[in-house]
């Protein structure tokens, strides 16, 4: 399914990159909501968590392992991050391909639900 993060991963949508392989983007959110406001995304097309098949569990596992590269390199790892997934309607889920925040360079409000 065509979203705008396709179109980031085919790069018919510029984005401010942060890391990238075959299997995993991150770039900057154009809305940032903290100092520090990464998107991870899989290249694989998955809508939603509610998606993530079985043999999807070593990218997850990648992505977490990314996250924790990009806190690093963007040094909030030792100061404190936030990695968030919004999953359907009630999360806020605006774009149906699945994608981690990395969120931190600040104190962060507090989680609401
Ligand atoms: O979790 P949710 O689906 O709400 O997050 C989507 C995010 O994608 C938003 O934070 C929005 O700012 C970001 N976005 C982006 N670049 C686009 C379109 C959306 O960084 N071209």
């Amino acid at each position: 399914m065509e979203t705008v993060f396709s179109k980031i991963i085919e790069g018919t949508i510029p984005s401010r990159k942060v890391f990238e392989n075959e299997r995993i983007l991150a770039f900057y959110d154009i809305e940032p909501a903290a100092p520090v406001h990464v998107l991870i995304i899989p290249k694989k097309y998955i809508a939603s968590m509610n998606e993530v098949a079985p043999e999807d569990l070593p990218l997850i596992a990648e992505i977490h392992s990314v996250a924790k590269q990009i806190a690093k390199d963007l040094g909030v790892a030792e100061s404190g991050y936030r990695l968030i997934n919004n999953c359907g309607p009630d999360s806020g889920q605006a774009v149906p391909h699945l994608h981690y925040h990395l969120l931190g360079g600040g104190k962060l409000g507090a989680l609401t639900g």
